[in-house]
């Protein structure tokens, strides 16, 4: 990690009870880019999502127009989330997840750096997982502004230990996290 970049705790599990996430949902997904068109990343990212029949988008937020966050040399992101129906297990949604990153040509640079797709599993159901590999819920969700916008529009009542995503976005400075449409 550099210098520059924050000392969060990147894989942390934190052990946090998740509450409130709506029942038709089996997982939420966060995409964010910020390479390209970045709006028909996100759309292609979605479709490709649902091509092979595995995964069905069954939400979706709206987009954002978000400031680079923790390596902040980079140009600005477009961010949602996802509600997903899925029988995949945790770790095949992931490698979906990756597939989908990989067949849209992303390039591993540095960390955090920029990306033409990033797709995160934010939660999968009430399940907790701690995993070297996956961590649910993501652990940065509470810290990104990016990340808690988009997920309140999917899903409104969700609590992460105790605390609900409003509350979450008044501990944080959410000006650069601006949505495409209101
Ligand atoms: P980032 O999303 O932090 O920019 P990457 O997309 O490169 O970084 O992912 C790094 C690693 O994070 C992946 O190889 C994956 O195994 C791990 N990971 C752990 N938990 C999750 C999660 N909930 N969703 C997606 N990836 C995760
Ligand atoms: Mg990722």
């Amino acid at each position: 990690m550099g210098e520059s970049e924050p000392k969060a705790a990147e894989s942390g599990c934190t052990g946090a009870k998740i509450e409130g996430v709506p029942v038709q949902f089996d997982a939420i997904l966060a995409l964010g880019t910020n390479l390209g068109d970045r709006v028909e990343n996100i759309e292609d990212a979605i479709r490709r999502l649902g091509s092979d029949g595995s995964i069905h988008v069954v939400a979706r937020s709206r987009l954002y127009r978000t400031a680079p966050w923790g390596v902040t040399d980079q140009d600005w992101f477009v961010n949602g989330c996802v509600g997903v129906q899925t029988r995949l297990s945790p770790h095949d949604l992931l490698k979906h997840c990756q597939a989908v990153e990989n067949d849209m040509g992303r390039v591993r640079t540095r960390h955090w750096g920029p990306r033409i797709i990033d797709v995160d599993i934010l939660t999968i159901g009430d399940r907790q997982i701690c995993e070297p590999d996956l961590v649910v819920p993501h652990p940065l969700i509470s810290e990104r502004a990016f990340v808690l916008a988009p997920l309140k529009d999917v899903a409104p009542s969700l609590k992460i230990g105790g605390k609900t995503l409003d509350a979450m976005l008044d501990a944080l400075d959410a000006g650069d996290v601006v949505p495409f449409e209101t």
